[in-house]
C-alpha cells in the first residue's frame, strides 16, 4: 500500500505542480488586467413575452487577454474570487454598467441593466457607501439599474444581508435572485427580503417543454411569484418552443441564445440602431 501512494506521489505531483504554477501566472496577469484596463463587459438583451420588446440586459463580465483571446468569466472569476480581487472588478463593473444606464436614459432607450454581484463585494463593510458614490459620479437612473445576487450570497448572513438590501432598495436600485431554484434556501425569505425579480436558471429551462418535472417546477415558481408580485425571467432560452411554452405559461420576460447571444459593445450598437 505505501508503494501505492508512492505510485501516486510520483503520477501527480508534478501535475499538481504545474496547475499550481499556472494559477500564480494567471493571477499575475489578474492583476496586470485590472491595471491595464482588459475588463470589458458583453450585454446580453432581455426580451418581453408579453409584446417582444427589448427591456433590459445583462452586463457580462470579459477578460481580453493578452494572448488568450477573450475569457469567460469561468475561466478566472474563481481565482478572483479567491484572490480578493474580485472586489475592485466588481466596482468596475458596476461603475461601467452606471455610465451605460445613463447613456441609455441620455438617447431614450428605456432599459434595465442588471450587474452580477459577487459574495466579497456585499461583504465590504462600505458596500452601500461604495454604490452610492458610483450612482453620483456617473448619474445613472438608479431604478434602471438592478443587482442580482444568488441564493447562497443571500443566504450566508441573512440579518446583515436584508439591512444592506434594504438601504440598497432605498437608493433606488432594483434587486433580483439569479439562478433561482438551485440554492439552498428557504422560501421563508423570498417573503422577508426586498425582491424585485427571479431570475429561474438555465437548468430548469433547458428541457422545456418536453419534461414533466421542469414543467412543474418552472409553473410553481411563476405561480410564487405571481401571488408574491416579483417578475420572472427564464435564463438559458434557447428554442422557439421554450419561447412558446414561456409564453403560454405567463412568464414575464426572457434572456438567452433564441433572443440573443451577449453582445460586444459594437454589436450591441448595431442591434440597437438597426
Ligand atoms: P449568470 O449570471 O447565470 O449569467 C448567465 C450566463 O449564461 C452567461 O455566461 C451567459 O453567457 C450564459 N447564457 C446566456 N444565455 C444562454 C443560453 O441560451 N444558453 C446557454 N447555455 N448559456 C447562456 P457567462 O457570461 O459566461 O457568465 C458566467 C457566470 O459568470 C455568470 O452566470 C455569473 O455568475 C458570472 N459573472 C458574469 N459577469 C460577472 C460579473 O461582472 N461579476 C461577477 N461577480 N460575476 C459575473
Ligand atoms: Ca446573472
Ligand atoms: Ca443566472
Ligand atoms: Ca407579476
Amino acid at each position: 500500500e505505501p508503494r501505492q501512494d508512492d505510485a501516486n506521489y510520483v503520477l501527480y505531483a508534478p501535475a499538481l505542480r504545474e496547475q499550481e504554477d499556472r494559477l500564480i501566472t494567471l493571477e499575475n496577469e489578474l492583476h496586470q488586467a485590472m491595471k491595464e484596463n482588459q475588463f470589458l463587459l458583453y450585454f446580453q438583451p432581455q426580451q418581453r413575452l408579453c409584446d417582444g420588446a427589448m427591456i433590459g440586459a445583462e452586463a457580462l463580465l470579459r477578460w481580453q487577454h493578452p494572448t488568450r483571446g477573450v475569457l469567460s468569466p469561468n475561466e478566472f472569476i474563481h481565482l478572483a474570487e479567491r484572490t480578493g480581487l474580485i472586489v475592485s472588478i466588481g466596482e468596475w463593473v458596476l461603475t461601467e454598467a452606471c455610465i451605460q444606464a445613463r447613456q441609455w436614459q441620455e438617447q431614450g432607450h428605456d432599459m434595465l441593466i442588471s450587474v452580477n454581484l459577487s459574495a466579497r463585494q456585499m461583504q465590504q463593510a462600505d458596500f452601500v457607501e461604495r454604490v452610492t458614490t458610483i450612482l453620483a459620479r456617473t448619474g445613472a437612473p438608479p431604478h434602471k439599474v438592478e443587482l442580482e445576487l444568488t441564493e447562497s450570497l443571500l443566504m450566508t448572513d441573512l440579518d446583515r444581508g436584508h439591512d444592506m438590501l434594504c438601504q440598497l432598495k432605498a437608493l433606488g436600485l432594483k434587486l433580483a435572485i439569479d439562478d433561482f431554484g438551485t440554492g439552498y434556501s428557504s422560501l421563508a425569505y423570498l417573503k422577508r427580503l426586498p425582491m424585485d425579480t427571479l431570475k429561474i436558471d438555465r437548468r430548469f429551462v433547458s428541457s422545456l417543454p418536453g419534461d414533466k418535472q421542469d414543467g412543474a417546477i418552472v409553473r410553481a415558481i411563476l405561480d410564487l411569484a405571481e401571488h408574491l408580485d416579483l417578475n420572472v425571467v427564464a435564463e438559458g432560452v434557447e428554442t422557439q418552443a421554450q419561447h412558446d411554452w414561456l409564453k403560454r405559461a405567463g412568464c414575464d420576460v426572457l434572456q438567452g441564445y433564441w433572443y440573443s447571444r451577449p453582445l460586444a459593445c459594437s454589436d450591441w450598437v448595431r442591434m440597437v440602431e438597426s
